[in-house]
């Protein structure tokens, strides 16, 4: 495994951090993991730092916590707090105490915990759960300032932003770049901005900047109304206008996505939307996949992305 990791490591050695994430909950859960679930995780620390100071010796390694609550809720079992006194009792020479990760959001992340331990703390934001398809743009103009404001208000030494589905949600990444590093500037303008660098047109950025709200809202559900989603996608239409580039195609296509999963269920709609993404080059490798997920992104965008547990 530690060859492995090396040989892997190797690839990204020029990084400047690195971050060691238990998944999940980081050991197999056997009687032996049970009896002590927090050797496995510092095992796991221990050759991560071994690996890391082998190719990149001034690289920092990061741990995240996420979601050792939910883990100490499904095994009635708590190991969070002790994870942070062991760590805390075996600082690294010349490092210090780690870096720790946990959610912004949750009440019952790490957060306060570790930082009131003196351990340096950074809170990530991240819109939706890995597990779910939605490899859609998915904007949230409003939680991610209210999020940076949570990052600022407990006092964490920094907060960044998750991007997965790298080409689909780099606008919503560009807007929680612009939040934390501009957290003074207002809402509108930032996301107006963020709009314009994505999309490389000033006259469409102004025009769709106000429409992520609206996206925003509909996708919080609960039941968002279908006609809402087709009235929206008809505006972000008239917003993007003739503008042809990928970036704009990725707006268009993923609302137009959006409209189409919570079409009336008596229509054939996995074909369309398989033929929606089809047409579209940044999503055509999800188009074979779209009938088998229709029901699980049909399920989540009905739920509400706030309402699925993460
Ligand atoms: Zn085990």
């Amino acid at each position: 495994m530690e060859s492995f990791l090396a040989h892997e490591w190797n690839w990204f050695r020029d990084c400047d951090a690195f971050q060691l994430w238990f998944y999940d909950p980081g050991g197999c859960l056997c009687a032996r993991c049970r009896e002590d679930l927090c050797a496995p995780l510092l095992r796991q620390v221990e050759m991560a730092r071994r690996v890391v100071r082998a190719a990149s010796p001034k690289a920092r390694v990061e741990i995240s916590l996420w979601p050792i609550w939910a883990w100490e809720r499904r095994l009635g079992k708590s190991y969070g707090e002790e994870l942070l006194d062991r760590l805390r009792a075996t600082p690294v020479p010349k490092e210090g105490l780690p870096v720790l990760v946990d959610s912004a959001e949750g009440d019952d992340a790490f957060l306060e915990e570790a930082h009131a331990l003196r351990f340096p703390m950074r809170a990530f934001l991240f819109s939706t759960n890995v597990e779910t398809p939605f490899a859609f743009l998915h904007p949230l103009p409003r939680w991610t300032e209210a999020m940076v404001r949570r990052v600022q208000d407990k006092r964490l030494d920094a907060g960044y932003v998750h991007s997965l589905f790298p080409v689909s949600k780099e606008l919503a990444t560009l807007i929680g770049l612009r939040t934390l590093s501009q957290p003074e500037v207002a809402r509108q303008d930032r996301v107006r901005d963020a709009c314009r660098i994505y999309l490389g047109d000033r006259g469409a950025a102004s025009r769709l900047a106000p429409l992520l709200e609206t996206w925003e809202d509909l996708l919080a559900g609960p039941r968002p109304d279908p006609a809402d989603a087709r009235s929206l996608a008809a505006s972000v239409d008239r917003a993007l206008g003739a503008l042809s580039t990928p970036e704009a195609d990725v707006v268009r296509t993923s609302i137009h996505a959006v409209a189409e999963i919570l079409a009336p269920l008596d229509e054939p709609l996995a074909p369309r939307l398989s033929r929606l993404l089809a047409a579209s080059p940044p999503f055509r490798a999800f188009a074979p996949v779209a009938a088998a997920e229709h029901a699980a992104l049909r399920t989540f965008v009905q739920t509400g992305w706030n309402h699925v547990h993460y």
